[in-house]
């Protein structure tokens, strides 16, 4: 077994502290050869408490491209977590996948969370399920396995896209045309919310067999909801969709998703404020998961919790209104504002 704290360190190749996401307090690096664990987990930030975020169990191309992975996502968190006055700090955690994700695996994992003492508390990511964190718990107090966060992230986004559409439209959602690209989690759930409220919504997912469960007549399966003219466009699938190419191929007024860092490099913000599309950034409207998460600790009844979920819309409504008086980005705005 390997444990280390890698922060100042040349690990495998790389200076650590001198990569070009790094900005953090402490980067770790554990494997187990026996369960075949490989991971990183990275604390952003511990200012205003342990760091929480999701853990990534995905194949990654090489060490590099999952160090990117959990500096990016992990200083993600702490900027949601101040967005939306969670009071914890930003971490992440990724796995590198190989073979199997066996209970061993799992195991192991809880054992590197075990190491760092509750600095760092984890939850579900891409390819970790609510499952796989039930049986984490078994052995580690340091996972939050009290709800799916993926419906309270989905009823998030759906205050804030109704509210953006409200905003930009001064319409209600009846009739408007949503296009959803990743039916998991959130997406599936966002696509009900808003086809209860009348939306024609648009939904495409890479595996078919998430396409099929929809029994909504206003839902409508699609081979990529990327490039469909819609009103508003909301990414719930995987990040760096949005490249100085790729987003030449938009044909919507709005985009709102719960995907994490969607854009390839933050200049893609501006790139997209000049072709006329609202991008709402995803630290504004995706913070509904941690808000469900948290609300057990911080001893938030469902009212507060309600009403922190209608909240993230309001902010939506807030920053909108100020862009447009301004005349520059959201996120442009929400970085004056820090
Ligand atoms: P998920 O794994 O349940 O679902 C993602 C879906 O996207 C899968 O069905 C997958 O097949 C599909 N997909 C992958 N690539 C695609 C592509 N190119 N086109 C279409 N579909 C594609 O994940 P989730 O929990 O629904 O999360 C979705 C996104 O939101 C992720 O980026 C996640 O990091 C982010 N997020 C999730 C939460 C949460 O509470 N679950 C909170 C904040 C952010």
């Amino acid at each position: 077994m390997i444990f280390k704290d890698i922060t100042d360190t040349n690990f495998k190749g790389i200076d650590i502290s001198s990569h070009h996401e790094f900005d953090h307090e402490k980067v770790y690096y554990y494997e187990d050869q026996e369960s075949q664990l490989k991971s990183l987990i990275a604390i952003h930030s511990s200012v205003e408490g342990p760091a929480i975020g999701g853990c990534r169990y995905k194949q990654y191309s090489s060490f590099q491209e999952g160090l990117n992975d959990v500096l990016r996502l992990s200083k993600g968190m702490t900027d949601k977590n101040n967005v939306a006055s969670i009071p914890f700090g930003g971490g992440k955690a990724v796995i590198f996948k190989q073979g199997i994700k066996s209970k061993n695996l799992l195991k192991s994992f809880a054992s590197f969370l075990n190491l760092l003492n509750g600095t760092y508390i984890s939850a579900e990511d891409i390819g970790i399920t609510i499952e796989d964190i039930i049986f984490i718990r078994k052995h580690t107090e340091h996972v939050f396995d009290n709800v799916d966060p993926g419906p309270f992230t989905a009823k998030g986004l759906f205050y804030s896209i109704e509210q953006a559409i409200q905003t930009y439209y001064s319409e209600s959602l009846e009739g408007k045309k949503i296009a959803i690209q990743g039916a998991g989690s959130v997406g599936k759930r966002l696509a009900e919310y808003l086809a209860c409220s009348g939306a024609d919504v648009f939904i495409s997912d890479i595996d078919g067999s998430k396409l099929s469960e929809f029994k909504n007549h206003n839902i409508y399966c699609v081979d990529d909801a990327f490039s469909i003219e819609c009103d508003l466009f909301s990414p719930c699938a995987v990040g760096a969709i949005f490249t100085n190419d790729s987003i030449n191929d938009l044909k919507c007024q709005i985009i709102a998703g719960g995907a994490n860092n969607q854009l390839l490099d933050s200049s893609i913000a501006e790139n997209l404020h000049e072709k006329g599309i609202v991008y709402i950034p995803d630290i504004l409207i995706n913070s509904g998961g941690v808000i469900g998460l948290t609300k057990d600790l911080l001893k938030r009844n469902d009212a507060e919790t309600e009403q922190a979920l209608r909240d993230i819309a309001n902010r939506v409504k807030y920053l909108m209104i100020q862009s447009q008086e301004r005349s520059i980005s959201i996120s442009k705005f929400l970085h004056s504002q820090n």
